[in-house]
């Protein structure tokens, strides 16, 4: 049976509740996982199912058992029991139709197999006005032996009266040394590496799970020695070379391959996340000239000489640009598109 790290994501007190909750036999009908992206919120939440679901739950209903008729079925897909909603691959929210045929289809029934029937909603946030209004009708008379978790990268989009019908559970950001350690006990990577990704990932464990995966840390550096060289000789002024650069490195690759929108979305995002870090460093060390609050520490002179070459205006400029392509691509601009807006 696939085992999640729970160390991995560290979030011990968490855990610690929830587990609680299942060995006490009180298990709230709606619970709202909040905290930023990366910290494997989503993780946590189909082990907590797990948990629910196992018929012989071990280590003091620590651990599923992987053993039990809902273990294996759970492993293998075919549990009718948990629910799972998420934004469709085509679209950016979750509307009321795709509501109606999940989660109506779910509720009609009580329990077949098991005790309880579990529903993650992912991304819950993203909900439309009208579905949201129809799960909080279930909420507030909830069916008997449901459970509901419900996953937000922000908390404080939703109302008042959804957050106050649910048991609300933060997940904290990791401490750079907390996922450096990690990186480099799980992943074996060398330290300045893990070091690197820590800082960029800003504490948030999984993104920089996604960068090794995505082989972002190695584009990385190409992306960002490309674009100190263009910075430092100001020719892109002239002729959008990194445009170019960026389109015939990245893009027309992905282009080749048969990969999703989904993930070369990701992918960019990633790519302008780099990009920002690397700005908001340019203009730290503008102000302060201090590399003690650095992100992006391998590229530190480089760094310094652009620094003594663009105004803090020119650099607050990149900043907005770049901030203003990540919105674009957010509200579902093609992602061919981004890359000609950052430097106009
Ligand atoms: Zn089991």
């Amino acid at each position: 049976m696939s085992e999640i790290n729970l160390d991995l994501y560290n979030q011990p007190k968490t855990i610690e509740f929830l587990v609680n909750s299942l060995r006490h036999n009180r298990l709230a009908h709606s619970y709202l996982f909040s905290g930023v992206e990366g910290l494997g919120k989503l993780e946590i939440a189909r082990y907590f199912v797990k948990l629910i679901q196992c018929l012989n739950p071990k280590d003091d209903y620590r651990t599923p058992c992987g053993e039990c008729g809902n273990c294996r079925k759970i492993e293998q897909g075919i549990f009718v029991d948990n629910l799972e909603i998420d934004i469709a691959e085509d679209k950016t929210t979750i509307s009321i139709d795709q509501f109606r045929e999940e989660l109506g289809k779910f509720l009609k029934y009580s329990a077949n197999e098991s005790r309880y029937k579990t529903c993650i909603i992912n991304q819950f946030e993203k909900t439309r006005e009208e579905a949201m209004s129809a799960i909080l009708k279930t909420l507030e008379e909830p069916p008997k032996n449901f459970i509901f978790i419900l996953i937000t990268g922000n908390v404080n989009q939703l109302k008042q009266t959804i957050l106050s019908r649910c048991q609300l559970i933060k997940f904290r950001e990791q401490t750079l040394e907390q996922v450096e350690s990690r990186l480099i006990k799980y992943y074996n990577l060398d330290k300045p590496k893990a070091r690197t990704l820590a800082l960029l990932s800003a504490g948030r464990i999984k993104t920089a799970l996604s960068y090794i995966e995505s082989d972002i840390y190695n584009q990385r550096v190409l992306l960002l020695e490309k674009l100190s060289k263009i910075l430092l000789e100001k020719s892109f002024f002239e002729n959008h070379c990194f445009y170019n650069f960026i389109a015939a490195n990245f893009l027309k690759a992905d282009k080749e391959s048969d990969g999703k929108l989904k993930d070369k979305r990701k992918k960019i995002m990633y790519l302008l996340d780099i990009i920002l870090h690397f700005f908001r460093d340019l203009l730290v060390i503008k102000q302060f000239n201090d590399k003690r609050f650095i992100l992006n520490i391998d590229f530190e002179k480089d760094l310094k000489k652009l620094s003594e070459n663009y105004s803090q205006l020119e650099i607050q400029k990149f900043i907005h640009n770049t901030i203003y392509c990540e919105k674009l691509l957010y509200f579902n601009v093609n992602p061919n598109m981004i890359f000609e807006n950052i430097f106009l």
